[in-house]
Order: structure tokens, then sequence, then C-alpha cells
């Protein structure tokens, strides 16, 4: 599957707000969204509005939340949209369907146990065949998880230096409820599907659920 390949703070600029695409790396002072940059679009720190977008069209709002939220988790066009015909094809409600099944993908869990400092070295680190889930080798970032499932780094894998230098950059991450990590075996378990509330992500999925349904 293709893949965005190119500098991924010009994907911050484009939406004006942080992304957190390098992980951790972004706290530091190399991101270009800087507070002088804020301050230059007439915004406060910590409020992430581009003063640009006030003036912003309905279905402007709702293409850029759509494109926040593929820029996020990595995904291009045609996979998202896929995503979204089959969470709008399941029960409940379909952005929030959206966002469990981006949160489902395998490179996310491992992105989210802390096993990647990003969600680009967590898809690397899968299509490398370092992952297993319930004891099998899976190397599809886009495998979709399950409660109950048990995703692992193997065993002759995880004496490598990378992890041991991973783990040292997300030690101070928080795990999401829904699943659970074991930094010491390099492990995890999925406790149960992610309810809204669970998700940090700052995407407005009920825009993206107006654009597709126009
Ligand atoms: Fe985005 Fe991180 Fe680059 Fe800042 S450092 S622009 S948050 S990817």
């Amino acid at each position: 599957m293709a893949r965005y390949t190119g500098p991924v703070c010009r994907l911050c600029r484009r939406e004006g707000e942080k992304l957190f695409l390098k992980g951790e790396k972004c706290n530091k002072s190399i991101c270009p969204i800087t507070v002088r940059t804020l301050k230059k679009r007439g915004l406060k720190p910590g409020q992430h509005t581009d003063a640009r977008r006030r003036n912003m069209s309905e279905y402007g709002t709702q293409l850029r939340e759509k494109q926040k939220a593929k820029r996020i988790y990595g995904i291009l066009e045609t996979q998202f949209k896929n995503y979204y015909i089959k969470a709008s094809k399941q029960k409940g409600i379909s952005g929030e369907n959206l966002l469990k099944m981006l949160e489902l993908r395998l490179d996310n869990v491992v992105y989210r146990l802390g096993f990647g400092r990003s969600r680009t070295e967590a898809r690397q680190i899968v299509r490398h065949n370092l992952i297993r889930v319930n004891g099998k080798k899976v190397n599809i970032p886009s495998y979709q998880c399950k409660k109950g499932d048990v995703i692992d780094v193997r065993p002759n894998a995880a004496d490598f230096q990378r992890f041991k230098d991973i783990l040292e950059v997300t030690s101070g991450r928080l795990t999401p409820a829904w699943i659970t990590s074991n930094p010491e075996n390099l492990s995890g378990t999925v406790l149960q599907e992610p309810t809204r509330d669970m998700i940090d992500t700052q995407v407005r999925e009920t825009s993206i659920v107006e654009l597709y349904s126009k």
C-alpha cells in the first residue's frame, strides 16, 4: 500500500497545528510550529485553530479534518475512504466506528504500546516482521486487532538495541485504557475495543462523516 514519504513537518504546517507525527521528538524545540509561528497567525500557545480558517467554508473545514486524520494515522485517500465505508455500515456512530478502526490497526497498537517512537516507525517495525499477534508473525500494518489479542515483539528481536532505544524514549508515554503494555517483555494485550473517550486523537470525526455523506 502506497504511503506518503515526504517531509512530515510540512503536513503539520499545512494543517496549521502540531500533529505529533514524529512522536516524542515533537515536544522538543525542533518543531517548526513554535510559539512564534502561532503568534504570527494570531494564535495563543495551545490554541490550534488557524486564523485563516475562521473564514473557511463548511466544506473546507470538513476537508481539513479528514486530511488531519489521514495524516495522523498515515493513510492515503482510498484506504481511508474504505475505512469510512466499513464504519458507516457498522452499528453505532459512524465517526466513532471510523476512529475505532484506525486505532485498532496493528501499526497504531504497536505505537500505543510504546514499541515505536512514531506511527511511522511502528509501521516499519511491523513491515520488518518483528511483531507477533497471538504468537504468529504478522507483517500487515493495517491488520485489525481484536479484543484479547496479545501483541509482542519476536523473541530474537527483543534484544535489539533499537527496542532499548525506543523504550527509553517512550517510557513516559501514557498507555490508553483499552490496552495494557508490558515493556519488560515487550508485549501487550488489547483489553477491549476503544471508545471515543479513550482516544485522544484531536479530530472532529463528525466533520469527516459529513464530508463523505454529501
Ligand atoms: Fe509536526 Fe512534530 Fe514536525 Fe512539529 S516536529 S511540525 S509536531 S511532525
